[in-house]
């Protein structure tokens, strides 16, 4: 039996639709971020990245590097085991204990990424709570996706950032059932907010328990990095909080965070914590590190807004179209898989630009589009290189056509 021609045909599909990827091989440095070493033969040998998610140069911070080290030098590599078996360190511990008061809640649980966590608390709670209902925005996050498909439990999905919609839905179950919203506080590919007010408002009135992802809020908004949830004082009323150590922190990793109850119950009863080696201790000691410095430093935030209104400007400026939105993410829609590609491609190889092309299935079909996300590190420099590329590109008629 050919498997592969099986593998290809599919492969070939891909690349017919323009939606095969191709991943940049890059090598970051340390202290040049957001620079970083190409090794792609077509392209310069020193890029200046655009899309990264470690949206505050958290990662090559030289306290968390440090950290990273010092925990290395001190406990090795590897955690050893699953949390259960041998595996949890006493970094882990400090670090549960750091994300529990960022949110203001009794207890927080690690996981190895922000998917995982996502995926084994929604599956748990909605595959073991009595007649539980997930009732999911629709733009929700594809680790959520899966998880309350795990669940096998009744699931309702809901206008995208519509309380109205949701107090509809909700009102449509009969009391008994557990009731659980699930829904993100910005949502990545659009850079949009939801109105976190009105859906905790409209869940307590229907006594459902509130599930909010803040995997591209934490470390970003917030008085001391605590998400969307902190800075508009909502904490305590939702039930639980997810995030990700990979983002703004730098790091690797995912987490919950609610009462000490909830918590208990996801560790005791996920197998998506249960059942995988832990997070190596350093990665944990880093992430701490990361967490800490946020939670009274707001030089990076600051520097950061400063640099995405810059761009936003000049964009604004020079006629070429993204989305308004109130965040740190600025999408500039292309409308086509190819072209944006091709738009990509050329901002690499010609220009040392490096912007990933977000493609259908991560994005719907025909809402193709390049994601910026500047950084406190991204220099008035480079915002100004970036623009100019764009805007010479632009002005060629294969991408005006698409954009058209
Ligand atoms: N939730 C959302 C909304 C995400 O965008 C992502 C990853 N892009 C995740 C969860 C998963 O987080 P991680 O990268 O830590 O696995």
């Amino acid at each position: 039996m050919d498997f592969d021609s099986l593998f290809n045909a599919q492969l070939d599909t891909l690349k017919d639709e323009g939606n095969y990827r191709i991943f940049a091989e890059l090598e970051r440095k340390v202290g040049a971020f957001p620079k970083a070493k190409s090794h792609d033969a077509d392209c310069p040998d020193e890029v200046t990245v655009w899309c990264s998610n470690d949206y505050l140069g958290m990662g090559q911070h030289p306290k968390v590097v440090k950290a990273m080290q010092d925990a290395v030098a001190a406990c090795g590599c590897g955690a050893g085991g699953t949390r259960n078996i041998s595996g949890t360190n006493h970094q882990h511990k400090l670090l549960e204990a750091e994300l529990a008061d960022l949110h203001g809640k009794e207890s927080a649980l690690l996981f190895t990424s922000g998917y995982v966590s996502n995926w084994a608390a929604l599956s748990t709670l909605g595959s073991r709570l009595p007649d539980a209902v997930i009732l999911s925005d629709e733009l929700n996050h594809a680790s959520m996706i899966e998880g309350i498909r795990h669940a096998r439990c009744q699931k309702m999905i809901w206008k995208h950032n519509d309380p109205e919609d949701l107090d509809r839905k909700l009102a449509s179950l009969p009391s008994n059932a557990t009731k659980i919203v699930a829904f993100e506080s910005v949502y990545s590919m659009d850079g949009d907010i939801c109105p976190m007010q009105e859906i905790v408002e409209v869940a307590e009135k229907h006594g459902a328990m509130t599930y909010l992802d803040e995997v591209h809020a934490v470390g970003m908004y917030g008085p001391r990095g605590g998400g969307l949830s902190e800075q508009l004082g909502l904490q305590d009323r939702i039930t639980l909080i997810e995030g990700t150590l990979g983002k703004a922190f730098g790091v690797v990793g995912g987490y919950v965070t609610g009462s000490e109850a909830l918590c208990d119950f996801i560790r005791s009863f996920a197998s998506g914590f249960i059942f995988t080696t832990a997070l190596p201790p350093a990665v944990a000691s880093a992430a701490r590190t990361s967490i800490a410095h946020l939670k009274t430093s707001d030089v990076e935030r600051a520097r950061q807004k400063q640099q995405v209104a810059k761009l936003r400007m000049r964009l604004d400026q020079l006629g070429i179209p993204h989305l308004d939105n109130p965040s740190h993410i600025i999408p500039v829609m292309i409308k086509d898989p190819v072209k944006c590609r091709q738009l990509a491609d050329i901002l690499m190889q010609d220009y040392g630009i490096y912007v990933q092309p977000i493609n259908y299935p991560t994005v719907p079909k025909g809402t193709e589009r390049l994601r910026f996300t500047p950084g406190p590190l991204h220099s008035d420099e480079d915002i100004e290189h970036l623009v100019m590329a764009l805007t010479t590109l632009w002005k060629q008629c294969a991408i005006a056509h698409a954009v058209a």
